[in-house]
């Protein structure tokens, strides 16, 4: 069997096909800039698990189906086949940001649920919208298929009432479902089971502690292989500080910027989601740029690095109290798979948690799954690699082979 992994944006769709039971990725690849005037596509194509070739095609996309259309025809023919027949793609799982308390599991689509998700989409305006018509289009293209919603909020349906609640009227989470949702769920699942099984711990009883640092930053306590806490809350723009967005902050500035500056809400929605975070205190939103900056001592880099190492800092430490026991600390996305500068400053003093970093484990170049704690160190420090499609892939596979 064989199964398209969906991941579709509002100008852009990013996919990857697998081959089960081997779980080996054949075709990976995104179509960027649709409905613009620079549209294309990237394509790769791989053997036995490992890159063989790769295009980039510049051609109109004015809409996701053409966009997707494309897709299907990369993969049926010419010298970038790895398909025959469109009908072996039985299954293709779509990344969905919000699934709220409605979705709590990988979903088989159909009308609907299709409905239940257009209702969603207050709740993620910039998100939601584009991932249903990525199922429509879908639907339209690969018409055999079945059709798979897997939501990154899934993962924190476990968050107890008193974590997820904020202190607001009840009829704000009773009417609105005004809540912490949490997401980056398929990458803090899919982490945290890594690491239990490489270090051979029983999934159930594993506590850790995932750090997800990209663009997007999030924590997530995990407690006996099940989220508990996570930063992220009714959106993706609480908790730690990010590329462009802020993370935490009294919101009484949101007043502040419509009373005192006479800001309208679309101008604090761009102000908060865009120009906040890294790029708000350095002008840059790519960490690298800012590490360079830091390393030339400038004072505003300085103070960013040390804004978001000291946040990341302050959440192991409220997750160390929420968890009890901490077995590890979990690395992962780019920030945290590729920056041993990061990892070090986040672990640094922090001996009283019973974490203790080896600096040349930190260092050694890897893109593997590894450990980096020093010998004495009573917590696991790891690097986890994270992949959100074949997580996907994992529970599309849980939803359509009962039993298993
Ligand atoms: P992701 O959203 O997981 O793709 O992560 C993207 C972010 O990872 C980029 O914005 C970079 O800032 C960051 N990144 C990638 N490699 C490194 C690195 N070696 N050091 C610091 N940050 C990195």
């Amino acid at each position: 069997m064989k199964v398209l992994v969906l991941n579709a944006g509002s100008s852009s769709l990013k996919y990857q096909l697998f081959q089960l039971p081997e779980k080996q990725v054949l075709a990976s690849g995104s179509v960027e800039r649709i409905g613009e005037s620079k549209s294309g596509i990237k394509h790769k194509v791989y053997q036995s698990g490992s890159a063989s070739g790769k295009i980039t095609l510049e051609v109109e996309i004015p809409d996701h189906k053409v966009g997707l259309e494309k897709i299907a025809r990369l993969l049926l023919h010419g010298n970038t086949s790895v398909i025959k027949d469109q009908e072996e793609i039985e299954v293709v799982g779509h990344r969905v940001v919000h699934g709220a308390e409605k979705f709590s599991r990988p979903t088989l689509v159909d009308a609907g649920v299709l409905d239940e998700l257009r209702k969603l989409s207050y709740l993620a305006p910039l998100h939601n919208p584009a991932n249903i018509t990525g199922i429509e289009v879908s639907m339209q293209v690969f018409k055999k298929a079945q059709q798979v919603a897997v939501f990154d909020t899934a993962f924190h349906q476990t968050l107890p009432s008193h974590v997820y609640r904020y202190a607001v009227p009840n009829e704000l989470y009773t009417k609105h479902g005004f809540r912490a949702y949490g997401f980056h769920g398929t990458s803090h699942r899919y982490v945290s089971r890594e690491a239990a099984s490489f270090l051979g711990i029983d999934n159930d009883s594993f506590n850790a502690i995932s750090i997800h640092l990209g663009n997007g930053c999030s924590m997530t306590a995990v407690k006996e292989g099940k989220s508990i806490d996570t930063s992220m809350g009714l959106t993706p723009m609480g908790g730690l500080m990010m590329g462009t967005r802020p993370g935490d902050f009294d919101p009484s500035l949101i007043l502040f910027l419509g009373h005192a500056l006479k800001m309208n809400f679309d101008e604090v929605d761009k102000l908060l989601n865009k120009n906040s975070g890294l790029k708000g205190i350095t002008g840059e939103n790519d960490l690298r740029e800012v590490i360079k900056q830091y390393e030339e001592n400038d004072p505003q880099a300085q103070l960013a690095i040390h804004m978001y190492i000291y946040r990341i800092r302050k959440y192991i430490g409220a997750y160390a109290v929420a968890l009890g026991r901490v077995d590890a600390v979990i690395f992962t996305a780019g920030v945290g798979e590729n920056s041993p500068f990061i990892r070090k400053e986040v672990c640094t003093e922090l001996d009283i948690l019973g974490i203790q970093l080896d600096e040349a484990l930190n260092s050694a170049p890897s893109e593997e799954t590894r450990e980096i704690q020093h010998e004495d160190s009573r917590v696991k420090l790891l690097v986890v690699p994270t992949n959100e499609e074949l997580e996907i892939v994992n529970e599309v596979v849980e939803l359509t082979t009962p039993g298993e």
